[in-house]
């Protein structure tokens, strides 16, 4: 008796800690795996990647057990300690793959938890059959990274494994793409100006450099228009990685005086960031001015900056407020689920129609606050403005891998929301393939040129 009373008491206690009210009627059982194969066998608009040439990896040397680890990994590597030199040599020719897992080694056994190292491992396992990195197999996964590369890897990974449709490169070589990769402009260049020497580089396809403020205006919209023409569908702001996200008006007056000292300043001697500040604001609010012209959405990098040594209040969401409530008519989405802003992320996706979320690298980053908040953001921000993922990385193995966290972490909440009766089951079919496919689908205009026979 006592037994069952406290079987009750505990079924009790686990009911209301989750803090939910049945809304919607029990569900049919199996509901988890039909979630579960449902979720896994949807196409996905990868939002955000930033590939490396296929033809380029073959004829590198980080044709390697290396090529899984170079690319965030390093973060972590440097972060408990590794030289960033050591990591250098990790990914040149002057190592065999043995002396390279000497030097790698140390820095694995103190990193080897985080989720960024994870993913790479789920990728070695899961593509290479390697489930334990050592002397012998490091080996073995870099002779089969070596035979995977022979064929065509790249879209095999891409295509047939994780069903990926559209692509969205932020990266200027459109040169290997496949049909379904799409590209966004970075005009970065265009705001870190701090130096005559910054406004030399901004040559454009004229090879002519800016020596007015007209000519530097002038400059940003034909750079602009060529994007436009070359098909890009969306504008990408990363400069979370140089200032603070909050930009203010300073008007042209003020930007063209200041313009005119930054052209003047001494070779090696720019002006502070406080003093070039105004300058940098109107070149942003120019930029999202002419988003708006052309109709463009703007990405926007918040959150964690990948490297080491970031300012990460430089990159909280909320400092963009002014530009969602300056520009209305312009759809900004913001990246890597804001981590770790991730209440600030939803409560702008909540207040302003024109702002968006995206889970693009934060499985990676962490699959525990990609899952808790998807949680909360899918009680608090309307599910079309929600884009489920994008895998950030130079090579297709760690997309895959990324992408099974998503796949398993989106089934997984949507899961959960059944059993206590938030949704059911249809509306969780429903929200997985819009944050895998449709809302990007959507946000991008994003046009199928091979439609599949069930019209996705
Ligand atoms: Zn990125």
């Amino acid at each position: 008796m006592k037994l069952i009373l406290l079987i009750i008491l505990l079924s009790v206690t686990a009911f209301l800690a989750t803090g939910q009210v049945e809304i919607k009627p029990s569900p049919l059982p199996g509901f988890e795996q039909r979630i579960r194969a449902y979720t896994d066998s949807l196409p996905v608009v990868d939002t955000h990647e930033h590939l490396m040439d296929p033809k380029k990896i073959r004829r590198s040397t980080l044709l390697d057990f290396m090529l899984l680890f170079h690319h965030f990994a390093d973060d972590d590597l440097i972060s408990a300690g590794m030289p960033p030199n050591t990591f250098q040599a990790l990914l040149g020719d002057s190592l065999s793959v043995k002396e390279k897992w000497l030097l790698f080694k140390p820095y694995w056994e103190k990193t080897f938890n985080t989720s960024f190292n994870r993913v790479s491992m789920l990728a070695a396992r899961k593509l290479f059959g390697i489930s334990e990195l050592n002397g012998y197999t490091v080996e073995l996964l870099s002779k089969r990274i070596r035979e995977a590369y022979q064929a065509d890897w790249f879209n095999t990974v891409l295509k047939e494994k994780c069903n990926i449709s559209f692509l969205i490169q932020d990266f200027d070589d459109n040169s290997f793409g496949n049909e379904g990769f799409r590209h966004v402009k970075r005009l970065d260049h265009f705001i870190n100006i701090a130096s005559g020497e910054d406004i030399a580089t901004l040559t454009g396809a004229s090879g002519k450099k800016p020596t007015t403020f007209d000519e530097l205006l002038n400059l940003l919209r034909a750079d602009f228009q060529q994007a436009v023409s070359e098909g890009v569908v969306a504008i990408k702001i990363g400069v979370a990685y140089t200032r603070p996200l909050n930009f203010e008006n300073p008007g042209r007056d003020k930007a063209k005086k200041l313009f005119l000292e930054t052209l003047s300043t001494p070779p090696g001697q720019p002006l502070s960031f406080q003093e070039v500040k105004p300058l940098q604001d109107f070149m942003l609010h120019r930029i999202i001015g002419l988003a708006r012209e052309f109709n463009l959405p703007v990405q926007i990098h918040t959150g964690l900056q990948a490297g080491n040594g970031n300012k990460a209040e430089n990159a909280n969401p909320t400092l963009l407020t002014n530009l969602f409530q300056s520009y209305p008519q312009v759809k900004f989405v913001l990246f890597h689920g804001g981590y770790p802003f991730g209440g600030e992320i939803a409560t702008l996706a909540k207040n302003f129609p024109n702002v968006y979320i995206d889970l693009c690298w934060v499985y990676a980053i962490s699959p525990s606050y990609s899952q808790r908040y998807l949680h909360e953001w899918l009680e608090t921000v309307p599910a079309c403005k929600i884009m489920g993922f994008g895998g950030d990385y130079h090579n297709v193995e760690n997309v895959y891998a990324e992408l099974l966290m998503a796949r398993q972490i989106i089934s997984t909440v949507l899961t959960e929301k059944i059993s206590t009766g938030y949704f059911n089951e249809a509306e969780a079919k429903l929200i997985a393939r819009m944050l895998l496919y449709e809302n990007a689908l959507n946000f991008y205009n994003l046009v199928s040129e091979n439609p599949k026979p069930d019209g996705s």
